[in-house]
């Protein structure tokens, strides 16, 4: 449920406010956390944002993105901890260490799988990004718009969105898109950088992916794997495939598909993605993940042979299902 009113009244009560984002980052934690930053710190509270993890390099323009540090550099307590974006504790990765340097800890969220692990909950599935819900919160808290917060925002839900293209595009979407058109941002300057800018490690990687697409299912299913050794030899980084699994998504027949990355950490890391009306967090919550409907994840041990195969197995069931 959403509670802007009780996220207000924690935000008022702290001095100083530790901002956490969730693993493997993209635009909508960040942008979130960087404008609750620019918040707090119009309000005159000391805020600072952490992550475990590298933030994407198209997100590194935003005002605060090269002050985000890594939570092992921690050396502080704060009056209260705030997770934004991160669906459940899991997604904190070494971030969930910071709640103990907190007195309070309070969340604000769109994944409708949230467990609402913290002492104040601010969720709502229906939202299209976590963005959305930050320009809500300034309300709450009396807190104008300005330029840099606005970039902010504007890079989370156009991230979440798919640059204002999937079915989570709402009225809500474009209200508040109205109020950061207001500040003057330059929107097409972002969006390339954004969204049509790629960097030639990201266009290797994704020739390796498009090699090794398959199909099952008749063509309804899509599947694409990463290896280690694909990352290595593009020069790419993780934050390169983020949205390679679209292009499986994208073609014509397909229904669902699936991205399998070896990740740094040992893990196969899956990106999950469904057209309307079947469904993925139900197939991501079976194997420990979560997500939205039609975009989710997981992480998980074992080989990218033997996952993808359970995970596949999983999906199939779910096309079964609907078809009976
Ligand atoms: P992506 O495939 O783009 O990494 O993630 C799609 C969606 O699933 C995002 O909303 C992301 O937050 C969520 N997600 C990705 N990986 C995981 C995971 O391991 N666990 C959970 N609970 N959610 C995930
Ligand atoms: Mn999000």
């Amino acid at each position: 449920m959403r509670n802007p009113e009780g996220i207000a009244r924690a935000l008022r009560a702290a001095e100083s406010v530790c901002i956490c984002c969730h693993v493997s980052p993209d635009g909508d934690t960040v942008g979130s956390a960087l404008a609750m930053k620019l918040v707090l710190e119009s309000l005159g509270k000391r805020a600072r944002v952490f992550c475990q993890d590298k933030i994407p390099d198209c997100d590194c323009f935003l005002k605060g993105a090269e002050e985000i540090a890594r939570p092992e550099e921690n050396r502080e307590k704060y009056d209260l901890f705030l997770a934004v974006d991160v669906s459940d504790p899991a997604r904190l990765g070494s971030c969930l260490a910071l709640k103990d340097c907190c007195a309070h800890s309070a969340q604000i969220d769109h994944h409708g799988t949230n467990p609402e692990y913290t002492e104040v909950n601010s969720v709502d599935g229906e939202a299209a990004a976590t963005c959305v819900l930050i320009r809500e919160q300034m309300k709450y808290l009396d807190v104008p718009l300005t330029r840099d917060i606005a970039e902010c925002l504007y890079t989370g839900i156009s991230t979440d969105t798919g640059n204002f293209s999937f079915d989570c595009t709402d009225a809500e979407t474009f209200r508040v898109m109205g109020d950061l058109m207001e500040t003057g941002f330059p929107l097409a300057e972002r969006s390339m950088v954004l969204f049509r800018e790629k960097s030639k490690e990201q266009l290797k990687l994704l020739g390796r992916a498009i090699e090794r697409l398959r199909f099952e299912e008749n063509g309804q299913i899509a599947v694409m794997t990463l290896t280690r050794k694909d990352f290595e030899s593009c020069g790419a980084l993780s934050e390169h495939a983020d949205t390679v699994v679209n292009y499986g998504l994208e073609t014509v027949g397909t229904r669902m598909a699936l991205l399998a990355r070896e990740a740094g950490d040992g893990r196969i890391k899956f990106s999950l993605r469904a057209r309307a009306p079947l469904t993925v967090d139900d197939v991501a919550a079976q194997f420990g993940g979560g997500g939205h409907p039609r975009a989710a994840g997981i992480s998980m041990e074992g080989s990218l042979e033997a996952t993808v195969r359970q995970v596949l197995r999983a999906m199939k069931e779910t096309l079964r299902k609907e078809t009976k």
